[in-house]
């Protein structure tokens, strides 16, 4: 535990109070220091998600001493891929996913930070940085560190001047939930022409159904014929909530940190939604960078948060190659059904089961089995 003499020597300051904010406020706690989390909202903060934790979410966040009740979610063993009449699917080889509301997590990740003893400081807008720490609208609060968990328009990206990227992409995304008892054991991942379509299963009688594009006028509503057999399902179910739009924003960032400021989650870069990792590799970033924090080392964190994105990255550029080539994706469904190691292996790497080498390894065999198909 990481004790100092002066209160804002321990201090450690996250601007925002969502996922990616409260497990680095959890991670930081855990190494003993203070920790203080501002948000401009109040919670539970709801977002446009496709609210599915893959596995090694949840033991990352299991890490960080957050266990979601069962009955705050809905368990499922894999992912199926579906194009026009074709499909394939991949149990996660250790296990199960949780399709969890977005307000589910964030109340049970609010009551946990309450728990470890993090001051939680909700409907306050940081309105910017200061030499000795942050300004509250307008008021000095000193830290020794500053977090920014702001999200994918950050501005503590800009104050510190973190903002230069090499690397930026966006695609939109609306998102409703529909009252229906899930249909599958899988999260589903449909893909059309122009679109893609998520449909996670999030409690016994309800779904949340993401539609991701190019097209920003593009609604959920317009998008469902393109996708019959989903469209059929949800012919006669009622809406669980309003539609909600976002961008999903594929960034790179130069820099993650800078001086006592550290970026963190969505502020930190992102990949494409499409992943369904942005959760995890925020809770994976929140105990590295409680890590760095103690041994003051925001080199380290500069290093190791680029190898844990990379991953994510490689995942999102191959899926993202299908968007709009039908006759690519058809060729994967072939060779995913004639080599039905091939999807489980490539499920595995995606949560966090293989090396480098691996992925090498199985890239290879992707290709080759893609040319064969
Ligand atoms: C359509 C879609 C589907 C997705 N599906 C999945 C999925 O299935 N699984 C998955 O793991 N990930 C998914 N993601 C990604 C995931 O939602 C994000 O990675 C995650 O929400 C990032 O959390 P965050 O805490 O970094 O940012 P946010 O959740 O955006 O939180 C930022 C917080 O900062 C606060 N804030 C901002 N500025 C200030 C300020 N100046 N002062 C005070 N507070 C401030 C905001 O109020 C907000 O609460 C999806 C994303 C999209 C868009």
């Amino acid at each position: 535990m990481v004790r100092a003499a002066n209160a804002a020597e321990n201090q450690v300051f996250v601007i925002g109070g969502g996922p990616a904010g409260l497990a680095a406020a959890l991670a930081a706690r855990q190494r003993g220091f203070e920790v203080i989390v501002a948000d401009s909202c109040v919670p539970p903060i709801d977002k446009p998600c496709g609210e599915g934790l893959m596995p090694d979410g949840i033991e990352a966040l299991q890490r960080l001493g957050v266990t979601i009740p069962a009955t705050q979610a809905h368990a499922f063993q894999g992912i199926r891929f579906v194009s026009g009449e074709l499909s394939a699917d991949a149990v996660f080889p250790q296990g199960f996913a949780w399709g969890v509301r977005r307000t589910h997590l964030h109340r049970v990740m609010v009551e946990a930070a309450e728990r470890a003893g993090v001051q939680l400081w909700w409907g306050r807008v940081v309105t910017g940085l200061d030499p000795e720490g942050v300004r509250v609208q307008g008021d000095l609060v000193r830290a020794r560190w500053i977090v920014g968990a702001d999200g994918s328009s950050s501005r503590v990206r800009r104050w510190a001047g973190l903002d230069a990227h090499l690397r930026k992409k966006q695609r939109y995304a609306f998102r409703r939930h529909y009252k229906i008892a899930p249909w599958s054991q899988f999260m589903e991942l449909h893909w059309a022409a122009r679109c893609q379509l998520y449909v996670t299963p999030v409690d016994p009688g309800q779904v949340c159904v993401a539609l991701i594009s190019r097209d920003p006028g593009l609604r959920l509503d317009e998008a469902l014929p393109e996708f019959p057999e989903v469209a059929e399902r949800l012919r006669h179910a009622a809406h669980g909530s309003m539609e909600r739009g976002a961008l999903t924003v594929t960034r790179k960032l130069a820099n993650v940190c800078g001086g006592r400021v550290a970026l963190l989650g969505d502020a930190s870069g992102g990949v494409d939604a499409i992943t369904g990792e942005g959760l995890c590799l925020a809770f994976r970033q929140a105990v590295l960078l409680a890590d760095c924090l103690c041994a003051n080392d925001l080199n380290r964190y500069q290093v190791e948060h680029r190898r844990i994105a990379r991953h994510a990255a490689r995942m999102a550029d191959l899926m993202l190659l299908l968007e709009h080539r039908e006759g690519l994706r058809r060729r994967l469904m072939r060779a995913f059904r004639a080599h039905p190691v091939l999807f489980p292996r490539m499920l595995a790497m995606h949560v966090g089961e293989g090396s480098p080498l691996h992925f090498a390894g199985n890239s290879l065999a992707l290709g080759w089995s893609l040319l064969t198909a």
